[in-house]
């Protein structure tokens, strides 16, 4: 866990003590005595307890109330410790003088792909600081979509010809008992019901009349989005498929096969962090990005001169590149995909354990379609 890493509260509670001011650490056992660290108390009496942080890197003082999931530290290598780490432990207090340790389970990447199959293997009260990590993915088959993903959305607009208006956001949405009016670029659409698969991050863009009900508005509120960025590089020279990591700067360097089976000529790379892609400089231009990929992969033949560069935060129709859920940021997928009148709701985030996928997508259009063919 490299020094400065997040540490995010584990159980909500009161901060009963803290210590910031050393910057030693060592294997030695003398080094104890130096270690930063973070007491939170819980309502059941146990001490949650976070050891070895950066100087200065504690972010609450005592007396403060802190919340599951809360940014509270920063990780470090204070102390005896042998390397930057985080050490978390529970303890419960006995008599004032003795204290006993109480088992931690932690949420593990595993625990969560087990938590897709519907077995809990983890407990999440206890370990949010290493839950923030961002959706998982599952053990199950992938594949590509030639041509772009949109030629899903594309291909099922064929079936509806020209009932289908593109680059025509809507702009208001008027339900009641008898249906809904839908206004975009200066037309109006009449119908019983509609399916809204906007993101929850532009929904504020359409107008609600009457204005959504405060349970669905609150969920779509409160659905937090990750960000990404994607780094194309035309390659002079045909590469094997292969991937690669940047461990320092958090990005993926990988070439593919092309759908044909042949090579394609082309390096991607992709940064899923907020982190990462401050660093890459990614905001000023591709430069910094394209000289780090250089770096890694010295093998590949790239052009830098006919770079793409793809970023979803300042795309205006998504503000961001999918949902995320963490114990910091919970998706009420009940609020979420419950209809309100004639009013559905669809799109990834709706989409329960598959949100942020492409899976969540399509699944959670035909159970928005299932609820008009029930309805
Ligand atoms: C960089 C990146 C990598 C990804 N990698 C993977 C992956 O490897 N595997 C995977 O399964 N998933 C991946 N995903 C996630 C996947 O792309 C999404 O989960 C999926 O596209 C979400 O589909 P959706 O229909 O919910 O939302 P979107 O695809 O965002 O569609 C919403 C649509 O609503 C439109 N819209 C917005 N406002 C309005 C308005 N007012 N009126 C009309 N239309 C409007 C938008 O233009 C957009 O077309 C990735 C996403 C990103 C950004």
């Amino acid at each position: 866990m490299p020094e400065g890493s997040p540490v995010c509260a584990a159980r909500a509670g009161l901060v009963v003590r803290v210590v910031a001011g050393f910057d030693r650490g060592g294997r030695a056992r003398e080094m104890q005595e130096f270690s930063n660290l973070l007491i939170i108390q819980h309502a059941d009496g146990t001490l949650g307890e976070y050891l070895h942080l950066q100087k200065n890197g504690v972010l609450v003082k005592v007396g403060d109330e802190v919340k599951a999931g809360d940014l509270v530290a920063r990780s470090g290598n204070t102390g005896c410790s042998t390397g930057p780490h985080l050490h978390f432990h529970v303890r419960q207090p006995l008599d004032g003088y003795t204290w006993r340790s109480v088992p931690v389970r932690f949420w593990t990447t595993e625990a969560a792909e087990g938590n897709r199959g519907g077995r809990r293997t983890g407990e999440p009260e206890e370990a949010a600081v290493l839950a923030e990590s961002g959706a998982g993915v599952g053990g199950f088959a992938t594949h590509s979509v030639a041509g772009g993903n949109q030629g899903i959305a594309l291909g099922l607009t064929r079936r509806l010809a020209d009932r289908v208006q593109l680059r025509a956001p809507v702009e208001r949405i008027a339900w009641g008992a008898d249906g809904v009016r839908v206004n975009a670029a200066g037309s109006e659409t009449t119908a019983d019901a509609a399916v809204i698969a906007v993101p929850a991050s532009v929904i504020d863009g359409i107008v609600f009349d009457p204005p959504l009900p405060g349970a669905t508005a609150s969920a779509l509120a409160a659905v937090r989005y990750g960000q990404a960025a994607k780094l194309f590089l035309p390659l002079a020279e045909d590469a094997p498929p292969s991937a690669t990591l940047s461990v320092p700067d958090r990005f993926w360097t990988f070439t593919q096969l092309a759908p044909d089976g042949g090579p394609l000529p082309v390096a991607g790379s992709f940064a899923g962090s907020p982190l990462a892609i401050e660093r890459l400089g990614v905001a000023e231009g591709p430069d910094r990005w394209i000289a780090a990929v250089r770096d890694l992969r010295p093998d590949l033949a790239v052009r830098a001169e006919d770079a793409v560069l793809s970023t979803w935060a300042d795309d205006p129709w998504t503000r961001g590149a999918y949902s995320a859920h963490s114990f910091a940021s919970r998706l009420d997928e009940a609020a979420l995909c419950r209809p309100v009148g004639p009013l559905h709701f669809a799109g990834e985030h709706t989409a329960g354990e598959w949100h942020a996928l492409m899976e969540g997508a399509l699944r959670s259009g035909i159970r928005a379609a299932n609820e008009l063919i029930g309805a």
